[in-house]
């Protein structure tokens, strides 16, 4: 590590899976020292939940501008998410469920950051045009102020980094999923596909 990396703010960055880290590294790695944390139970099949962690892992190590970049795995924990989604089981993807989905994540990623004297802590998330990105940055700046660390602002979707992100994953053929990660996401993905039929 030479200097000027350690000079770098410390951010933490929740990472929910490669193809949305992929722009978003690329776009911070100069200016942060990033590490990112994955935790997602939310994905709540344990193969699916293994696919984009070992993914993830693949791109840091294999992308130039990733080089500096740590990895922190949380553990697999899906009865976290299901107690959270409780009576919110039929919300669609948008819905309750997915605010509080959100909250969960950023919550442990705020407390694990001010733990750990990081600078910053954001989200992936908003890379995704199917996130509510003004959620996202309300739970940050809530947490901010709860945890007393700074949240940076983010909507990664802006100037074109969602179809930087999908050239990235085409680039380093990364697993693209196909729904959100919980189990509710993925039957509404498979009506969506029947009724396109
Ligand atoms: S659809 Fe996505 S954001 Fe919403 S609850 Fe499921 S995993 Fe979480």
């Amino acid at each position: 590590m030479d200097i000027i990396e350690q000079i770098k703010p410390k951010l933490l960055l929740h990472v929910c899976c490669a193809p949305c880290s992929s722009h978003v590294l690329e776009l911070l790695e100069d200016e942060y020292d990033i590490t990112v944390y994955f935790y997602n139970p939310n994905i709540t099949k344990e193969p699916e939940y293994e696919k984009r962690i070992a993914e993830l892992k693949r791109f840091v190590s294999e992308a130039p501008f990733a080089k500096n970049v740590k990895i922190v795995e949380e553990t697999y924990d899906p009865d976290t998410f299901f107690q959270m989604a409780k009576g919110l089981e039929q919300e669609p993807e948008r819905g309750a469920r997915c605010y509080k989905c959100y909250e969960l994540r950023l919550r442990k990623t705020a407390q694990y950051a001010k733990e750990h004297s990081f600078d910053f802590f954001t989200t992936t998330l908003s890379i995704s045009p199917h996130k509510n990105a003004t959620w996202l940055n309300a739970i940050g700046e809530q947490l901010g102020n709860e945890y007393e660390i700074h949240h940076l602002y983010s909507d990664f979707k802006k100037k074109n980094g969602y179809a930087r992100s999908i050239q990235l994953s085409k680039e380093y053929n990364l697993y693209r999923q196909d729904y959100c990660g919980c189990i509710f996401s993925e039957e509404e993905a498979k009506q969506r596909k029947l009724s396109c039929k």
